[in-house]
């Protein structure tokens, strides 16, 4: 391996616990303590940093002014750097890679997000070889130049594009599921890249965008969701955008006082991101009646794009201070490979 530099960002989660011996309670350690769990880090031939987050957190407590300060890191250490790791809790894991690869413009390196479900000092523990094979890949190169340049997450063996991954399971190992994108590597005996659904890195200078406007909201659909829950919602004073999570291929109910406070809320300049209740799938506005009527409404199609991908694009641009139409307009587009449009 070429002596790549990379740096580890420490900021929680399991990966990072250790067991109590006597009481067999999970508690967060420091950066120091974690490595001396992973011995194997030592003999990388490429040189690895740490920056340990102060306090470490569970990544349940995830806020975007912890996006922001990696964000920043990020930006600070860029040129000293071939890649970058992040040890994160994999609870909010997929929200984390989709708001980062949306706020770390025309990025042209590894940013590549990993954790753990078995805490890293049990014997099998899934976070060794995670963290492992986050570095090789953070730190591997083809013509010199970074292999994998985009916001990713490696997790058990399959490497993610970040915005397209969700967490799917809470006890396998196997915790992320990315059903609308294939997987840009796999481990096995050799990481085999699948090069042509990897991100091309742009030689535009890379910056960072720190303005997250977490004005918005989501909104569950369920059969038997009442009048009042909906106009509660979509009536929250400063709300400027909503993801309304439909069901299949983007399909709403039609009774009457719906479709009313839906079209209200358009004609407000409230934006409406429709996003399907599946993992799998797009959403197709028009293709029955029960979504034909969401497209004559104004509300945008969110196409195959993941909710956590959703709040963050909505975060970002709203960030950006466009008017709504900008917004609806790159809503329907793929900014950093969000979507299959
Ligand atoms: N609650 C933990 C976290 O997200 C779970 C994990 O790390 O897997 O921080």
């Amino acid at each position: 391996m070429p002596s790549s530099k990379i740096l580890v960002i420490y900021t929680g989660g399991t990966i990072g616990m250790v067991e109590d011996p006597e009481t067999g309670a999970l508690s967060p350690v420091d950066f120091e303590h974690l490595t001396d769990q992973i011995p194997e880090i030592r003999k990388f031939k490429c040189h690895i940093d740490s920056i340990s987050y102060d306090p470490i957190i569970d990544s349940s407590n995830m806020e975007p002014a912890v996006w922001v300060r990696l964000a920043k890191l990020i930006e600070e250490r860029y040129e000293a750097y071939d890649g970058f790791v992040i040890l994160h809790g994999s609870d909010t894991m997929a929200y984390t890679a989709s708001a980062l690869s949306f706020m770390l413009e025309n990025l042209s390196k590894p940013v590549i997000l990993t954790g753990s479900q078995l805490p890293i000092g049990m014997i099998r523990t899934d976070g060794k070889e995670n963290f492992i094979t986050a570095i090789e890949i953070a730190a591997a190169k083809k013509d010199g130049r970074a292999m994998v340049p985009e916001v990713c997450i490696y997790f058990e063996y399959q490497l993610y594009r970040g915005n397209r991954t969700h967490k799917h399971n809470a006890e396998h190992f196997e915790a992320f599921h990315s059903d609308n994108y294939p997987v840009l590597a796999e481990a096995g005996v050799r990481i085999k890249y699948n090069e042509p659904a990897i991100h091309k890195a742009t030689d535009q200078e890379f910056r960072i965008f720190t303005g997250m406007d977490n004005d918005i909201a989501v909104l569950t659909l369920f059969p038997g969701i009442s009048r009042q829950v909906v106009f509660s919602i979509l009536s929250i004073e400063g709300l400027k955008a909503v993801v309304l999570e439909t069901y299949g291929s983007g399909n709403a109910m039609t009774a009457d006082w719906f479709k009313e406070i839906i079209r209200d809320a358009t004609e407000r300049d409230l934006i409406i991101y429709n996003v399907t209740q599946c993992r799998g799938g797009a959403v197709m506005q028009g293709k029955y009646e029960t979504s034909a009527w969401l497209e004559d409404a104004g509300v945008i199609s969110g196409h195959d794009i993941t909710t956590e991908a959703a709040i963050t694009k909505l975060m970002y641009l709203l960030g950006n201070g466009y008017s709504t139409s900008r917004v609806k307009k790159y809503l329907s587009k793929s900014l950093r490979g969000e979507m299959s449009v």
